[in-house]
C-alpha cells in the first residue's frame, strides 16, 4: 500500500503547483520543486541505513562522525537587487550552523514531547574560500555570476528548473566533490528551492533557492525570511523526504516523525503558515501522534519561524547519505575551507 502511495504521490507532483495557484484566498504558499526519489532508490537506501545502524552498533558507539561541508554560494542575478550581500549570504551559513546543531531560531519554542527528539546532525558547513584553481576568493563561499555575461536569457519572472538545470547548472557548477554548490537566483514556477537527492549526476548536484528565501538579512521576504528553505532543501540533498512522505498519513521512513495529514487538503500531507500545536492527534489513527502532527520539523511546509527541528532519525539518514556516497564524503575532506600555509621563503643576508 505504501509503493501505491508513494507513486500516486510521484504521479501528483508535476501538478502541485498549478493547483495551488489556482487556490483563492489562500496565503502564499512554500513550494519545493525537489523530485522526490524512486521506491526502488529508497528501499535500497533503506539498506544503507540499516548496515550504518549496524556498524555503529558493532562499533559500540553512540556516537556521529563530523562533517564539515564546503559550501560555494552562487549568486546569479539579472539585476543589482538579485546580487545580494555577502551579509545575506552569511546570514544563511549561520542559519544553516544553527538548524543542523539543533539550535536554530525558536528551536526553544518545540512542544515538550518533541524536544527530545531533537537532533544535532554533527553537520556544520564552512564558506570555501578558494576557488576551482586554488585561488583565494574575494568574498568567502561567494561566486558572483552576472547572467548577462554568461548569455542567460532575461529571467522575467524567474528562470524555470529546467532552464536552471540545462544551462546555468551546467555553466556555473564546481566540482561538487569538493564544494556544496548553491545557486541563488530569481527562480520561477511558484519554488521557493530544489535540491538534488545523492546519487545524481554530477554537474546537477546542489541545492537551488530564490533569491528572496535565502538568509535572513537584505533581500528577503516574509514568511520566509529565516532561512529554513536552504535547510529543509539542505535536507533532501542529504537524503530527507518530505516529513509526510508527500501524502496523507504517508511514510518518511522515519520511525520518529508521526504520520501526517497536514492541513494542505492537496494530498500531500504537509502543512502550511503554522498550526496550533497539537495539531490534530492521531489523525492517521489511533496511537499514531498522540502528541499530534510534528508540523515544526524542517522538512514540512510551514512558515520559515514555525519551523525548529530535525529529529534522531533524520539525522540517521543524513549521516548514512554522508558515509556512503562518493559526492557526500568527500565533501569533509576536500580542503577547500582552508588555505594551506605558505612554503617558507628564505628571507635573510649574510655578511659571511
Ligand atoms: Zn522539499
Amino acid at each position: 500500500m505504501k509503493s501505491v502511495l508513494l507513486f500516486t504521490s510521484l504521479l501528483c507532483l508535476p501538478f502541485l503547483s498549478v493547483k495551488i495557484a489556482k487556490a483563492e484566498d489562500a496565503p502564499i504558499r512554500k513550494t519545493c520543486g525537489t523530485k522526490a526519489p524512486s521506491l526502488e532508490y529508497e528501499l535500497k537506501f533503506e539498506k544503507k541505513v540499516q548496515a550504518f545502524l549496524a556498524a555503529r552498533q558493532n562499533a559500540n558507539s553512540r556516537t556521529e562522525a563530523n562533517y564539515t561541508l564546503p559550501v560555494i554560494v552562487h549568486v546569479v542575478y539579472w539585476d543589482p537587487s538579485q546580487n545580494i550581500s555577502q551579509a545575506q549570504v552569511n546570514s544563511q551559513i549561520d542559519v544553516l550552523n544553527a538548524d543542523y546543531a539543533g539550535t536554530g531560531y525558536n528551536y526553544n519554542n518545540t512542544p515538550t514531547a518533541f524536544k527530545p527528539l531533537i537532533a544535532n546532525t554533527n553537520i556544520t558547513f564552512c564558506k570555501a574560500v578558494k576557488d576551482l584553481n586554488g585561488v583565494v576568493l574575494a568574498e568567502p563561499g561567494i561566486d558572483r555570476v552576472n547572467a548577462s555575461d554568461y548569455g542567460f536569457k532575461n529571467p522575467g519572472t524567474g528562470w524555470s528548473d529546467t532552464y536552471i538545470d540545462n544551462t546555468i547548472k551546467p555553466a556555473t557548477t564546481w566540482n561538487s566533490s569538493k564544494y556544496l554548490n548553491i545557486w541563488v537566483l530569481p527562480l520561477g514556477g511558484g519554488l521557493l528551492g530544489y535540491a538534488t537527492f545523492p546519487g545524481g549526476a554530477a554537474n546537477l548536484d546542489g541545492v537551488v533557492i530564490g533569491t528572496t528565501n535565502f538568509g535572513t538579512v537584505g533581500n528577503v521576504l516574509y514568511p520566509y525570511d529565516k532561512g529554513r528553505t536552504a535547510t529543509h532543501e539542505v535536507g533532501h540533498w542529504l537524503n530527507l523526504l518530505h516529513i509526510s512522505g508527500d501524502s496523507e498519513c504517508g511514510n518518511d521512513y522515519c520511525a520518529d516523525t508521526p504520520p501526517q495529514k497536514g492541513n494542505a487538503n492537496d494530498g500531500s500531507g504537509l502543512s502550511y503558515g503554522c498550526p496550533t500545536y497539537p495539531f490534530q492527534v492521531n489523525g492517521c489513527g489511533a496511537g499514531k501522534s498522540p502528541y499530534g502532527e510534528m508540523f515544526m520539523n524542517f522538512m514540512d511546509y510551514t512558515n520559515d519561524a514555525c519551523m525548529t527541528m530535525f529529529t534522531i532519525d533524520q539525522r540517521t539518514r543524513m549521516q548514512t547519505a554522508m558515509s556512503s556516497y562518493s559526492l557526500r564524503s568527500a565533501l569533509a575532506s576536500s580542503g577547500t575551507c582552508t588555505i594551506a600555509p605558505l612554503a617558507p621563503i628564505a628571507n635573510f643576508t649574510s655578511n659571511v
